[in-house]
């Protein structure tokens, strides 16, 4: 069991897959005024008796070789999937698969969130596992897959409850 009670959680994807949509939503905040992801926002929230350090990290295909910067004491990772992006599946597992190599991050939980699900077309959470190939991730590995939808709230607080769970 872990003493302290801050945990840092570190929040990654492609670009425009939800990232700062899900933070805002998930400290109450109004989603409507958010900006691109360039560089990178840390937001410190309450979520229940927890302290949460979340590190926003762009995604941009520019950027994304920055994302080994911020790995140092990663206690959860949460990687965000858009859910009706097909044509970048295949990109993002390729990033998802090149991140979990990472030595630094062995001991990370792991939050996949299959966002977007409010847009028609988005697929499953169970198809996104298929393409992402998860059953076939490292056995040591704890992992969960949630779908949501970062505007209505569905499936976040379940996702990060999970998480928050496995890594106290
Ligand atoms: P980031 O680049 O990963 O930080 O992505 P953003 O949070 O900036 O979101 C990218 C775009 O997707 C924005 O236009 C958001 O309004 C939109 N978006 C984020 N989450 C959802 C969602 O759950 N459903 C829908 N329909 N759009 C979303």
């Amino acid at each position: 069991k872990r003493k302290e009670k801050e945990m840092r959680i570190l929040m990654v994807g492609l670009d425009n897959s939800g990232k700062t949509t899900i933070v805002l939503k998930i400290n109450g905040e109004d989603t409507s005024i958010i900006s691109l992801t360039l560089g990178f926002n840390i937001k410190t929230i309450s979520y229940q008796k927890y302290t949460l350090n979340i590190w926003d990290v762009g995604g941009q295909r520019t950027i994304r070789s920055y994302w080994r910067n911020y790995y140092e004491q990663t206690d959860g990772l949460v990687w965000v999937v858009d859910s009706s992006d097909l044509r970048r599946l295949e990109d993002c597992k390729m990033e998802l698969d090149n991140l979990l190599k990472e030595e630094r991050l062995s001991g990370a939980s792991l939050l996949i969130l299959a966002n977007k699900q409010d847009l028609k077309g988005a697929l499953t959470p169970e198809e996104i596992a298929k393409v992402l190939n998860l059953e076939n991730m490292d056995k040591t590995r704890h992992w969960k897959i949630m779908g949501c939808s970062a505007y209505t709230g569905e499936g976040l607080l379940e996702g990060f409850d999970w998480l928050v769970q496995d890594i106290a």
